[in-house]
């Protein structure tokens, strides 16, 4: 039977904690022409993004990556052929299918979509899983009131980013955190967003009582450990932290970093939340038509960071622990 070739990117072995570039190996494979009921799809972009680590590491987890073969996960494809009536060539659909450039598929996986003016690559930042995990957090979880002071950490990452710019959507002073002084420009720059470098400050703790001396009422934890900590001290008496994410954890050997201040959480009354968006898909429609609309009305900005070429998709999720994306961190395929 006729077939092309496509290039994957396999988890070659399982790395304790972090992986690094040997973990992975890039190999090419045979895919066959699509028979009835069948398509061929050319990924477009790749989304990284964080949680993918856990899935690479030792510890066996239901959803943990295969060894040898392409990991899965947000992708934007374009059908290159198609024996099936619902789908021609050139529609753009989105899939859990990356890490490969091609792939063969029934359609039951695919999602298609149309574009609607705004880059293909869009609908894996903020009108994506990025997008909706910031205004699930934020809005839904968080419910900021006008005028509140929201802290947001990894506030130049792709959540970080829309969560921050929706808490000044509903009328929020907005702090946010950065590791790098040309993302603490941009976020001035780009929605008024007080932000600060936190590898720069003497303590995150410090850096928070200067800016909010009167305190914090929000906190949206992408990253966890010292960051937490500080904001735990600055939160006023009944503040919300809302537990998105716990990136930092994996500066040191994989573990969560213990809190010694968690006391502050029965002084201070507060709640803490951790939320995950897949649980709360349904509303995913009433995501979209909103962030459309506030996009179209000029309200909600976004900047992504592109790898190109599939090759360096490792370093591109590597990227991610090392600070390197400003907004969403995508790989072009080709
Ligand atoms: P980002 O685009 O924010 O990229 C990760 C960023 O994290 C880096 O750019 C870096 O920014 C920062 N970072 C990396 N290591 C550390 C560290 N040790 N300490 C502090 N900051 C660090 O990624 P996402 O927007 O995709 O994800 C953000 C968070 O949201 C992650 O924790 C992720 O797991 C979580 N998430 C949760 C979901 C949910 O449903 N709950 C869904 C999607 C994501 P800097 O230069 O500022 O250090």
């Amino acid at each position: 039977m006729p077939h092309t070739v496509s290039r994957e990117i396999h988890l070659k072995s399982r790395p304790r904690f972090l992986p690094s570039r040997e973990d992975f190996e890039i190999v090419e494979v045979p895919v066959p022409r699509p028979e009835n009921g069948q398509v061929l799809v050319r990924n477009l972009f790749l989304s990284v993004d964080p949680y993918m680590r856990g899935q690479m590491v030792e510890q066996a987890r239901a959803n943990s990556f295969a060894l040898g073969k392409p990991m899965d996960g947000a992708c934007v494809g374009t059908v290159v052929e198609s024996k099936r009536p619902d789908l021609k060539a050139g529609d753009y659909v989105l899939a859990e299918k990356s890490w490969r450039e091609l792939y063969l598929s029934d359609g039951s996986e695919l999602k298609k979509f149309e574009p609607d003016g705004l880059p293909v690559q869009t609908w894996l930042g903020v009108m994506g899983i990025s997008g909706f995990t910031a205004y699930l957090g934020m809005l839904e979880v968080g419910k900021p009131h006008s005028r509140e002071t929201v802290f947001v950490s990894a506030a130049a990452g792709a959540v970080g980013n829309t969560a921050c710019q929706l808490a000044k959507l509903k009328g929020c002073r907005v702090i946010g955190s950065a590791g790098s002084d040309e993302k603490v420009e941009w976020l001035r720059t780009h929605g008024g967003i007080e932000a600060f470098n936190y590898k720069k400050v003497e303590s995150i703790e410090g850096a928070l009582k200067h800016l909010c001396p009167g305190g914090i009422d929000i906190y949206f934890d992408n990253v966890g450990g010292p960051h937490l900590e500080a904001a735990l001290e600055s939160l006023k008496t009944f503040g919300r932290v809302l537990l998105c994410g716990m990136i930092s954890k994996t500066e040191a050997d994989g573990r969560p970093f213990p809190l010694t201040n968690l006391n502050l959480a029965v002084r201070k009354r507060l709640t803490l939340t951790g939320f995950r968006a897949s649980d709360h898909l349904h509303l995913f429609e009433q995501f979209s038509s909103d962030m459309r609309r506030w996009i179209e009305e000029g309200k909600i900005a976004w900047t992504e960071t592109i790898v190109d070429g599939l090759e360096n998709a490792p370093d591109a999720f590597l990227g991610l622990f090392r600070g390197e994306n400003l907004g969403k961190m995508l790989v072009r395929v080709e």
